[in-house]
């Protein structure tokens, strides 16, 4: 299906002057103050980091990231510099990893091959890495000015109520015609970036998801054509999101004079070179019978069973805390397993294998753990009194 007719998009062409100005107008009054966001004299560097944070995630839970990560990476050079893990700790809990693995990477080129600077051009951003084309055109609009399109999930709902369309809103075709018919009108606006901005606030705080649109508040309701239509609740059109698959896992807690253990992922795939608790995939049936309850031997003989190559003996062991966390295509449900060891162990050999014992500070200040652990390490923090509740 098409994004939208002939017809449609010459009367949206048509209208752009008044279109472009009052929108302008409504943002000047009521833009959203964001920490990274400086209309005067927009920060590239800051521009960048809040795009990149702000991909699958909310602006709220973004705000003390962006704050705690540009207060210790203060510019392009100091990111290029800094450490995978500190990378890692201080993107801990922000979820889909290899956005941060992304942003080194970039700096690292941007200081080698740019003098440390963000280029404007989109076709120089979209050759960089994890810059794609909505953020190469947040970019090239908001801190550079140019008139470019950055076309997100928020600026497709708003167009096809805008213009009536009932093209599926996760189709490229669809995509690439509301992006060209932006880049159409965008030579047009007195800022381009401020009108991109517009697009965003709009749709984060009034023509929203989930059939809840606030038209009666909207600066363009005289131009929208869901709205005349009454159809705006109706759009956009999405395809229904596939069933996430489901994994069942053991999550091992294995304790030592109050030292916990943790091994690094692998360097590639789910949550790569992250610290996590060692874990093992189970059937359903074992993870509702563990929670139902077992008794200290059996929970003993599943330790030994799955985590045996460790080599650690246990002292004790119980399940508890059953949690779960849902990734983008894949969900774990888990249960843990507190095993307490008196083994004296080798830290070096331990290490060969990525395995660390961990004190409390340590699990606080240097070991990135992802937020599907944080039930487990709150529980192991709280045994010692010191959850802070920040995972
Ligand atoms: S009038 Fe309603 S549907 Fe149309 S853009 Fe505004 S909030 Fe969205």
């Amino acid at each position: 299906m098409e994004a939208f007719t002939d017809l449609d998009r010459q009367g949206f062409i048509e209208q752009k002057e008044r279109f472009l100005d009052v929108f302008h107008t409504w943002f000047a009054a009521e833009h959203r103050n964001l920490p990274w966001r400086d209309l005067a004299c927009p920060n590239p560097y800051h521009v960048w980091i809040s795009e990149i944070m702000l991909q699958q995630t909310r602006v709220t839970a973004v705000i003390d990231y962006f704050l705690r990560f540009t207060s210790e990476l203060p510019d392009i050079h100091a990111l290029a510099e800094v450490s995978d893990d500190r990378l890692m700790k201080l993107w801990e809990g922000l979820g889909y990893y290899s956005r941060a693995r992304n942003l080194k990477k970039c700096a690292q080129v941007l200081v080698n091959e740019y003098g440390g600077e963000l280029p404007k051009e989109p076709e120089q951003l979209l050759s960089l890495p994890g810059i794609g084309p909505y953020t190469a055109g947040a970019i090239a609009s908001i801190a550079y000015g140019l008139p470019k399109a950055a076309v997100d999930g928020n600026v497709l709902r708003v167009l096809s109520r805008l213009l009536g369309s009932r093209a599926d809103i996760s189709a490229q075709s669809t995509k690439n015609a509301f992006s060209g018919l932006l880049d159409e009108i965008l030579p047009y606006a007195k800022n381009a970036g401020i009108i991109n901005q517009a697009f965003m606030d709009l749709g984060a705080t009034i023509c929203v998801p989930g059939g809840e649109a606030r038209c009666g508040k909207c600066p363009l309701e005289g131009f929208c054509k869901a709205r005349k239509l009454g159809i705006e609740n109706e759009l956009p059109v999405k395809p229904k999101a596939k069933p996430r698959r489901i994994e069942h896992r053991v999550i091992l807690i294995l304790v030592q004079d109050g030292k916990v253990l943790v091994d690094k992922r692998p360097g590639q795939g789910l949550l790569a070179g992250l610290y996590e608790y060692p874990g093992a995939c189970i059937t359903q049936k074992q993870l509702e019978d563990y929670e139902r309850g077992v008794s200290e031997k059996r929970a003993l003989k599943v330790y030994e069973n799955l985590f045996g190559d460790i080599g650690l003996n246990a002292k004790k062991a119980c399940f508890a805390l059953r949690s779960k966390h849902i990734f983008s295509h894949i969900e774990w449900e888990m249960i843990g397993l507190y095993v307490e060891t008196t083994d004296t162990y080798n830290a070096e050999a331990l290490a060969e294998k990525n395995m660390y014992f961990a004190e409390a500070g340590e699990l606080k200040e240097h070991f990135a753990l992802p937020g599907a652990f944080s039930a487990y390490t709150n529980a192991f923090l709280g045994r010692r009194g010191e959850t802070d509740g920040s995972h």
